[in-house]
């Protein structure tokens, strides 16, 4: 459980280390926000908080487009969390659950989707499908943001079925039209640099030079650091299909955060023995 009172106050002070750990909802507005928002800081009475943004969201609230929670740092308090809930949530990052169900998902884990459920419940305070519909919905909002990708890719992309069903979805959470989000003198391309950014906790990221670090992703995709400020990372990604996207961030977001919380990158990982690294298996690349 999380102690509000602590809660306020490191919101209270922007504390940039709570961001990732909890995020803030406000009950007059119908928006959720990260501990580091530079809004006006709300009323005490007027906030709740949770630990995921998930939660936040099967409450109904939607996310801020000014601090962008989709662009939180994963919680520590996720890494911390039961080993084969956290396999969930890479596997769910990875795009698990676009063509596939629950069941297949516990089946993969080797355990019952109740009980899949309840450990969920228990540690996150939402269901496995409440987490990949916001997984969906903020990759969708990020690559809006950030990419000049059509929007029928970007439907694709974050796995909804079809751009209908994506623009029902967004209009229904942010109650604007997806490409409300788009600065109006962005063309959109495919044809345009991928370039997304990727937060991390600042207490796990060290890196010598951005340029440093060249990832392959997939089979013909790679990654390369373009910029690094504070614990912010831009990410170029070439070569890529849409429908890969979702699986290459989750992939770079693990390598660069080592794995393990605290662990800092210092060595181009590509220096590394091909194949190496047990605990993270290229899971959910059919096709
Ligand atoms: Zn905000």
């Amino acid at each position: 459980m999380l102690d509000d009172d602590a809660c306020y106050s490191r919101l209270a002070r922007r504390d940039p280390a709570a961001d990732g750990e909890f995020f803030v909802a406000v009950k007059t507005t119908g928006i959720y926000c990260r501990p580091i928002c530079p809004a006006r800081l709300p009323l005490r009475q007027n906030v709740s908080f949770f630990r995921t943004a998930a939660a936040a969201h099967a409450n109904g609230y939607r996310p801020c487009l000014r601090c962008r929670p989709e662009s939180a740092p994963d919680s520590p308090a996720w890494l911390g969390t039961l080993a084969s809930v956290r396999r969930a949530l890479n596997l769910i990052d990875n795009g698990f659950l676009v063509d596939r169900d629950v069941d297949a998902l516990a089946d993969t884990l080797g355990m019952t989707a109740r009980h899949l459920r309840r450990l969920f419940m228990k540690h996150l305070g939402v269901g496995p499908m409440a987490v990949e519909q916001v997984r969906r919905l903020h990759l969708a909002k990020k690559l809006m943001h950030e990419t000049a990708l059509p929007i029928t890719e970007i439907a694709f992309a974050a796995g909804y079925g079809s751009l209908r069903r994506f623009n029902e979805v967004f209009l229904k959470a942010f109650k604007r039209p997806p490409s409300s989000l788009r600065r109006k003198r962005e063309v959109n391309s495919s044809a345009a640099p991928l370039a997304v950014s990727i937060a991390l906790r600042p207490d796990s990221i060290s890196f010598p030079t951005p340029d440093q670090l060249a990832l392959e992703v997939g089979t013909s995709a790679s990654a390369l650091i373009r910029s690094v400020k504070g614990s912010a990372v831009t990410v170029e990604l070439v070569n890529i299909a849409p429908k890969d996207i979702a699986a290459a961030i989750s992939e770079i977001k693990q390598r660069l955060h080592g794995h393990r919380p605290g662990v800092a990158i210092r060595q181009p990982p590509l220096a590394a023995p091909a194949g190496g690294n047990a605990g993270n298996q290229a899971d959910g690349t059919a096709g």
